[in-house]
């Protein structure tokens, strides 16, 4: 079974490092459409000239100082060790690959395969043979869907532990 892992918000805690340069940036730009709180459309308002200014003026710095979360190189390590594939699908452009394969080699993440600027992750998912994409945003889970492929919602305060397991009991049930 192909893995399709996004990076932000589920392999990295980028939540965080996002939080305090919106701050930043609502308090230096004067940002009136919002508050000093991260939008909820930080990762989907590719329309929206606020949204694409933060991520163009702060995406090197976030992609550069993020950190994986608990147990996430583990788990992928588990995972490739009971056959699973694991192809990372990310939406940040291609000119960030280097920032993102050396922040990935860092936080000791392993993977067979990258594929990048994949905004809505479904035709990427079902181009590059992936069964089960594992996101935390439920848009690119729809869009996923939409292309035939399962998917798993990694949620605000899950580990890498419980997903690890949930992966295992989704492939299970597959095989019969
Ligand atoms: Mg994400």
């Amino acid at each position: 079974m192909i893995l399709g892992i996004d990076i932000d918000d589920t392999l990295f805690d980028t939540r965080k490092y996002i939080s305090i340069c919106w701050k930043e940036y609502h308090d230096k730009y004067g940002i009136t459409r919002y508050t000093d709180s991260i939008p909820s459309t930080i990762n989907t308002g590719w329309d929206d000239p606020d949204i694409t200014r933060f991520w163009d003026l702060y995406r090197d710095k976030i992609c550069g100082i993020v950190e994986a979360k608990k147990d996430a190189s583990i788990s992928l390590l588990k995972l490739r060790s009971n056959g699973f594939g694991l192809k990372i699908v990310t939406a940040r452009p291609l000119y960030q690959r280097y920032n993102t394969l050396s922040s990935l080699k860092r936080n000791r993440i392993i993977f067979d395969d990258i594929i990048m600027n994949a905004k809505l992750k479904g035709e990427a998912c079902k181009i590059n043979g992936v069964d089960l994409l594992i996101d935390d945003t439920q848009l690119n889970l729809d869009d996923a869907e939409s292309f035939g492929v399962d998917t798993l919602l990694f949620k605000e305060h899950d580990t890498w532990n419980e997903v690890y397991k949930k992966i295992l009991e989704i492939n299970k049930k597959r095989r019969f």
